[in-house]
């Protein structure tokens, strides 16, 4: 067969190489252990969905929609989409499967890929990993200050250097609405110092402009009015308690009224954590309230919060060193005697050890050499005459008969 010319994975998509393992898995544990521990339930939802659910959920006027995704036509012609978040699915599955009448709120944790056609560069990928967290079925601020404080801790556990959180209100749907009008009115004042994709954008999302590093643009939003002073009493009361919570929880942020976020579905709370380790891209996760969504998506009136951490950049601003993979307990050595060392294998297995067994047709000593690269801490030596069990710390070998002498021996070497 002829070979041809050697084939790459696609643009913006990476491998996870054995080296990385370790420490992705043990991250996946940290969330287990973390998020699991306050009680929340993993889910997982198709990694491809209806596209009317995005363009529903995460809105028709948002660069996800217009611009990021990975949407293709199946074989009878519906319009499907690698999904590019996950709280519309999230969302969803909570309707279809009639969640709401679960007791509230439904505290809901995932880890999977997500797709954007975005520019590749340093920590941004066309594929990538996100840990997201939602809480549905409560307003109540300690439920935002919760998730906030959970992502908080795990990001520290998870060793990402130099944290900042930024946090802001966006209000409820009306306030923001007529709150667009006023900026858009300001915008259009001055609407040659804009930048030109600005410009584009007053009519249908005009708090994007806060997301602009133009310069231009940067000067006529300095004395914009803001969406923080035009709250309603009761959005102002909910942004001070999820403050107070967080003042209580002795959690360090900045209130940053230009924060927006590119997709329409929040309200009330939201909030970024950056990195200051990572560069231009420097987002680690983020989120916030979206009170009006399961509605969007034909459920019931339902509030809910939640945040999305890309693991990959978590990984990246924890910098940590590769770590190798737990050694095993024993290694298992032989040259002629396969089906032997095979069952060997499998019965100390089954008795709860980590164990290998030779597959490269090294010579005996090539084998122990091996075993000692592993780090096993024994090497079983298994030949036609018998068995023998190498202690590989201090060199001493001894006899063995079975597969119980051995786990005996690991167990109290
Ligand atoms: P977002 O939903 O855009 O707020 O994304 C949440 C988090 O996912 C970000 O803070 C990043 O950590 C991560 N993320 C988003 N887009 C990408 C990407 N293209 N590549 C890698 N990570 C990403």
């Amino acid at each position: 067969m002829s070979g041809g010319p050697r084939l790459q994975a696609p643009r913006g998509t990476f491998d996870v190489l054995p080296g990385d393992s370790p420490a992705r898995l043990s991250l996946f544990n940290l969330c287990q252990g973390r998020l699991g521990g306050a009680g929340l339930q993993y889910t997982e939802t198709p990694i491809f969905e209806d596209t009317e659910l995005f363009a529903r959920g995460v809105g028709e006027a948002t660069d996800i929609v217009q611009k990021e995704m990975f949407t293709l036509e199946d074989r009878a012609g519906r319009s499907l989409t690698l999904r590019p978040e996950g709280t519309a699915g999230v969302c969803r599955a909570y309707v279809e499967h009639g969640m709401h009448k679960l007791p509230q709120p439904v505290r809901l944790w995932y880890w999977g890929p997500f797709f954007r056609h975005e520019a590749p560069q340093a920590g941004r990928y066309r594929q990538f990993n996100q840990i997201g967290a939602e809480a549905l079925g409560s307003d109540d601020p300690s439920v935002d200050a919760e998730l906030i404080l959970l992502l908080a801790e795990l990001l520290a556990e998870a060793g990402v250097r130099e944290l900042r959180l930024r946090l802001s209100s966006l209000g409820t749907a009306e306030a923001r609405r007529d709150y667009a009008d006023e900026l858009r009115a300001h915008l259009l004042a001055r609407e040659d110092e804009l930048s030109p994709e600005v410009r584009a954008r007053i009519e249908a999302n005009p708090l994007r402009a806060f997301d602009s590093a133009h310069a231009g643009t940067r000067a006529v939003l300095a004395d914009a009015p803001r969406l923080l002073d035009r709250l309603t009493p009761e959005d102002a009361e909910h942004f001070a308690e999820v403050r107070a919570l967080l003042d209580e929880a002795g959690l360090d942020y900045e209130v940053d009224p230009s924060l927006v976020r590119g997709l329409d579905y929040y309200t009330r709370t939201v909030f970024e954590f950056t990195s200051d380790a990572l560069g231009a891209q420097s987002g680690v996760g983020g989120g916030g309230r979206y009170d009006g969504l399961v509605e969007q998506l034909g459920g019931p009136p339902t509030a809910g919060v939640g945040w999305a951490a890309g693991v990959e950049r978590i990984l990246l601003a924890a910098g940590g060193e590769p770590r190798r993979q737990a050694p095993p307990a024993v290694f298992v050595a032989w040259e002629d005697s396969r089906r032997t060392a095979f069952d060997l294998t499998r019965r100390l297995r089954q008795d709860g050890l980590t164990v290998q067994m030779e597959q490269a047709g090294r010579s005996l000593k090539g084998q122990l050499k091996h075993a000692d690269r592993l780090r096993a801490r024994f090497a079983a030596v298994v030949d036609d005459d018998g068995l023998e069990l190498r202690d590989l710390r201090t060199g001493e070998a001894r006899p063995v008969k079975t597969a119980a002498d051995i786990v005996d021996a690991v167990r109290s070497p």
